[in-house]
């Protein structure tokens, strides 16, 4: 492969042409320089003004933002210009001026050398999303100090449209970058299921992730061609490179509008089996495209996202008023919030964790609910709220155990009759159901659905933790795939547990946004989906074409299936007499 050609994974599909700006943050090289003592003072004043400019950038920043995107989003500076005021690592700073004569950044630099060892020390997840927020800020008030203004991110005004090379990108990090300007993201790190990856795809901006040495190998400036399809990547392009890129723009185009002119038809299959297609939402931009292309509510709200970036936990009015939003927007179909799923690679600042080696292993999601009730109770009110007057269901992640779901249910039960004591006008129930994410779950799935209102599996921890396999590493992208054998073979015992148990069941996992796997769980037994909305145009038109008949004897022969290429190639020869080849290529 040409220096020009880089290959990574397509992880939200799109073509985007602009400019890179390459994430480095970087320390810059700072002179060790001493003052004499008379210029102490003035020092310790310059410190400050550097802090307080960075700052006041920040509020700039959240003020912009919060026109944009909204308030959730605008938070994530909140939190940051915490960071850059942290009065204790201030008081550090000033003390070694003071006592060695040192210049302001000089001794910025040593007191921020010093926090970053005693955080990298750390292999902890959570701490290393904070250490990229902490540096970011860190560098900016250098940078001040330095009369150097050469900010990556500045650069993203330089030019209307740009892609984004990134060593790692975070769910935070994605949330705050400007997405009228953003045409593109590129990461050497995450996968297709990583979550910044599902935001990317969630708010429909191509994305390409697993690129080696993307960092090193793109130089600021320069033009990058993406495809979020196929994961390719063509920097300087050249002409036929840029003519080809144009011809695919104009059919993918054209096929988008042919899909699009399905959203409002019902998805039903050509022998007369109706699917419930649900949209999937984890930021409040997605709520208006869910609703234009045609999905019957909410399959699932990651509830997590109105955490990531605030400095603080979301109140309980803050939440209803989020709830009373989503529930407007489907006023005649059921909105499903999923509680808290914090933790793994969802560290918000508000959310104070102890470090622990295996994240994705440890204290998350309703573990940390039942542990925290001043985290989860606001919730459950806010939930009990909303339900008065919308059709709120619930459901719990990460559930391994009978007695979870026992727990959460009794604390939903107190709450509801503590509101009606209160007089808050709140419903007495609302269905609570379990998200089948853990082998554990599957297994137990028969006892699980006694307690469980519904079933919602989880396929991107479901492969996650059945093949053992890191969900965010580029390294073992490969060997992830939700058509391995071991997770079909769940799949079924899920879609037959419901049933036996008369309990729905849905997926909302990654799978029920990729057109081949649709037409697996469709002939699996599952009829409510729940998918990313840029998604929901091809699942619901491959819906149209295909006969669940076809696909329930092609979720027979997946089934015995040795491989996961074998699975897929079932499923491909399935689609290949109904469906426009064009669909499966996406
Ligand atoms: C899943 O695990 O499939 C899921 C839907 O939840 P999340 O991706 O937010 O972990
Ligand atoms: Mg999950």
């Amino acid at each position: 492969m040409s220096s020009r050609k880089l290959q990574g994974i397509g992880v939200s599909p799109g073509l985007a042409l602009a400019p890179a700006v390459v994430l480095e943050w970087r320390f810059p090289e700072v002179p060790d320089r001493s003052v004499p003592p008379a210029a102490v003072a003035g020092e310790i004043a310059r410190l400050h003004e550097a802090v307080e400019a960075v700052a006041s950038y920040l509020d700039g920043l959240r003020l912009r933002v919060l026109q944009s995107a909204g308030l959730e989003e605008s938070r994530i500076f909140e939190a940051q210009i915490l960071m850059v005021r942290d009065p204790d690592f201030l008081a550090g700073v000033e003390q070694l001026i003071r006592q060695n004569n040192l210049s302001a950044e000089t001794a910025f630099e040593f007191k921020a050398l010093e926090l970053r060892v005693a955080f990298s020390n750390t292999t902890n997840l959570r701490m290393r999303e904070r250490l990229a927020d902490l540096s970011a800020t860190q560098i900016r008030v250098l940078r001040h100090l330095m009369n150097r203004h050469d900010d990556d991110l500045a650069a993203l005004r330089e030019y209307p449209q740009v892609i984004i090379v990134a060593h790692e990108l975070s769910p935070g990090l994605t949330v705050q970058l400007d997405r009228d300007r953003l045409a593109g993201l590129i990461s050497e790190e995450g996968t297709r299921t990583s979550h910044a990856a599902i935001l990317a795809h969630s708010l429909g901006i191509p994305a390409v992730m697993g690129v080696s040495d993307a960092v090193e190998r793109i130089t600021a400036g320069t033009m990058v061609l993406i495809d979020g399809q196929t994961g390719s990547i063509a920097v300087d392009p050249d002409r036929d490179e840029l003519e080809a890129a144009r011809v695919q723009q104009t059919r993918r185009h054209k096929l988008d509008l042919e899909l699009e002119g399905a959203a409002n038809q019902p998805a039903t299959t050509p022998d007369g089996v109706t699917v419930t297609l649900m949209g999937n939402v984890d930021l409040p931009d997605e709520i208006e495209l869910a609703a234009r292309y045609g999905a019957q509510g909410v399959g699932l709200l990651r509830t997590e996202f109105m955490v990531v970036g605030r400095a603080q936990l979301p109140t309980e009015d803050e939440q209803l008023e989020y709830f009373r939003r989503i529930g407007a927007a489907f006023p005649n179909h059921p909105v499903v919030i999923r509680t808290y799923d914090l933790g793994g690679d969802k560290f918000p600042v508000a959310f104070e964790a102890p470090p622990e080696p295996n994240p994705f292993l440890g204290w998350r999601s309703i573990r940390v609910c039942l542990d925290r009730p001043e985290i989860f109770r606001p919730q459950v009110r806010a939930i009990l709220r909303v339900a008065a007057d919308r059709r709120i269901q619930v459901m719990l992640p990460l559930v391994t155990r009978v007695d979870e779901v026992e727990a959460a249910k009794a604390i939903f039960s107190e709450e509801a009759e503590r509101l009606a004591r209160a007089g808050v006008r709140a419903a007495a129930a609302v269905p609570i159901g379990v998200m089948v994410e853990t082998p554990a779950a599957v297994v137990m799935a028969d006892r699980l659905a006694r307690v469980a209102d519904f079933f919602s599996v989880g396929t991107n921890d479901l492969t996650q933790y059945t093949l053992a396999v890191d969900r965010g590493s580029a390294h073992l992208a490969s060997r992830f795939t939700s058509h391995d054998p071991a997770v079909l073979r769940m799949l079924d015992q899920v879609a037959r547990a419901g049933s036996e148990a008369g309990i729905p069941t849905s997926v909302c996992g990654e799978m029920a946004s990729e057109p081949l796997s649709v037409l697996l769980l469709v002939g699996l037994g599952y009829h409510t989906l729940s998918v990313a909305p840029p998604a929901l145009p091809r699942v619901k038109w491959l819906v149209r074409q295909v006969p669940a008949s076809v696909c329930r004897t092609a979720a027979a022969m997946a089934l015995e299936a040795p491989r996961a290429d074998a699975v897929a190639a079932v499923l491909r020869a399935a689609a290949q007499d109904f469906v426009d080849k064009r669909l499966i290529d996406l």
